[in-house]
């Protein structure tokens, strides 16, 4: 079913394409030594390069090019063996040289494509229009003195990614997936970290409306989104907007306009620029870039196991493609299910993990790598269910013992008494206590009540703290109620 926005006139459809930003994952930066940390002090990693200082040269760093191949592979894109650096010129405080080195005519990577997967099961494949390499520019800071503002060269010269869709999603929600899907890809390759609130990843989120049937009407472009969620709402309240112009009789113009987070509206930032605008030409300074097809085929041999693979796999080993889904969804998730499954039934891991490990984690508020309970402690709980140590809702409260004081399984039960009783005896004679009790019941029972039969389940299991082993439980209630 298409998503569309009610309007005066009835249903809209909305259109988007992301052109996305993502800060490769480098030591150095695309043409110069200078390092890249986040959060180093202002201009500490500046080099006569990055500052644009007259005479200096560009020289590009390899590891950045390849980064940029593994993603373009990771994307199923086609790599250009040659693509070119262009000048995108412009003025700007914090952009010394006056000019941006980016790829405009020839970018490194070509089409491509990315599959989501939405909410309800379902997958869609976007359109992936291109990848090209580019510098960022520094940091103008506006809000530490009363009247100046300060420049940080830090991310001048960074090697970003820009990676740009096709006009292939159809809601906030495809948009939302989209994101989350691409930064999984770049996650798993190890190109860019993907931490968004750090700014590594943001996006220009492209926005049209337009009525069933009809073709694309002009977008406007929502500038530098910095969180999956604002994405979402972005979307809604840019085409929100394009509604109620076009209903009330007026044309949507062209135009890069900014999210107000605050307010969940969007404002006009400044009219489209045109390519044009910017007087792109080659850059003199740097040869085209050639790369040998061999390289790439090394690159693409080397490759990690990416996010679509894994999942298919998991579901090869029995997951249902939910649980595969949500495994997969972060590298440290997914290896910590594979440590915890290595020598285990692999759909009984899943289970815990996704369910009530994954419970106890979300209410400590910690990630999977600052877990309180490891893969090796919660293995030896899955062990003691599975040799009949303790059964599988005592496990349930030894798992919630195991967040809260970080004590081992085998100890908690030990030191609480919590093994399972297998001894018929004392099966026996709890169950001779709860009858005794309710003679009432049992005679309702022998007279054909046959669903009394869990209520003496309940009752028996609670005389017994909850440490009885249920199968026999279950069989020497049936022939003594008999
Ligand atoms: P530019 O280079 O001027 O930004 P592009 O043609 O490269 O323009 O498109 C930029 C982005 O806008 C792409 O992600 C593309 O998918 C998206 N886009 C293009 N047309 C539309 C449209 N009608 N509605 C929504 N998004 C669009
Ligand atoms: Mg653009």
């Amino acid at each position: 079913m298409t998503y569309t926005i009610e309007g005066r006139t009835g249903p809209w459809e909305v259109v988007i394409g992301l052109e996305v930003h993502a800060q490769v994952t480098s030591q150095a930066k695309l043409f110069s030594g200078a390092a890249t940390e986040f959060g180093a002090a202002p201009n500490s990693q500046v080099s006569f390069v990055d500052a644009g200082f007259p005479g200096m040269l560009p020289v590009i760093n390899q590891e950045c090019v390849a980064q940029a191949v593994r993603t373009g592979l990771g994307l199923k894109a086609e790599i250009h063996l040659w693509s070119r650096f262009d000048r995108k010129n412009y003025f700007y405080a914090d952009l010394p040289q006056g000019y941006q080195i980016s790829q405009f005519a020839h970018p490194i990577v070509g089409t491509g494509t990315v599959e989501i997967t939405l909410a309800d099961g379902s997958t869609k494949p976007i359109g992936i229009t291109r990848l090209h390499l580019e510098q960022d520019a520094g940091k103008s800071l506006h809000d530490q003195h009363p009247s100046k503002s300060f420049i940080d060269l830090n991310r001048s010269g960074v090697a970003l990614m820009e990676i740009v869709s096709e006009p292939d999603m159809r809601s906030p929600e495809e948009a939302g997936a989209y994101l989350t899907k691409l930064r999984q890809i770049v996650r798993y390759l190890g190109t860019c970290d993907g931490n968004m609130d750090e700014g590594s990843m943001r996006a220009d989120v492209n926005v049209s409306v337009r009525k069933a049937g009809e073709g694309f009407r002009t977008r406007c472009e929502v500038k530098n989104v910095n969180s999956i969620r604002f994405v979402m709402q972005a979307v809604e309240a840019e085409a929100r907007r394009q509604i109620e112009v076009w209903e009330e009789g007026g044309t949507v113009e062209q135009e890069t306009r900014l999210f107000d987070t605050g307010r969940g509206v969007t404002r006009s930032m400044r009219s489209k620029e045109d390519a044009h605008d910017y007087r792109y030409f080659p850059d003199p300074d740097l040869p085209p870039l050639v790369l040998e097809a061999d390289w790439v085929e090394s690159l693409k041999a080397s490759l990690p196991e990416l996010p679509d693979e894994r999942r298919a796999r998991y579901v090869a080993m029995g997951l249902s493609p939910y649980d595969a889904h949500v495994l997969t969804l972060e590298r440290e998730t997914a290896a910590f299910f594979e440590a915890v499954a290595s020598r285990r039934d692999a759909k009984t891991v899943a289970n815990w993990v996704t369910g009530d490990f994954f419970a106890a984690l979300n209410r400590t508020g910690l990630g999977i790598e600052e877990s309180p309970v490891g893969a090796e402690a919660l293995g030896e709980l899955l062990d003691l269910i599975a040799d009949k140590t303790i059964n599988g809702k005592i496990a349930k409260d030894v798992l919630a013992i195991m967040f809260e004081t970080g004590e081992r399984p085998g100890a908690i039960v030990d030191a609480r008494g919590l093994r399972q009783v297998v001894d018929t005896g004392a099966i026996e004679a709890a169950i001779d206590q709860v009858m005794a009790a309710n003679a009432d019941k049992v005679a309702e029972y022998r007279s054909g009540k046959e669903k009394l039969f869990g209520f003496f389940v309940g009752q028996v299991m609670k005389a017994m703290q909850g440490k009885g082993n249920p199968a026999l439980v279950n069989e020497v209630l049936k022939q003594k109620l008999a």
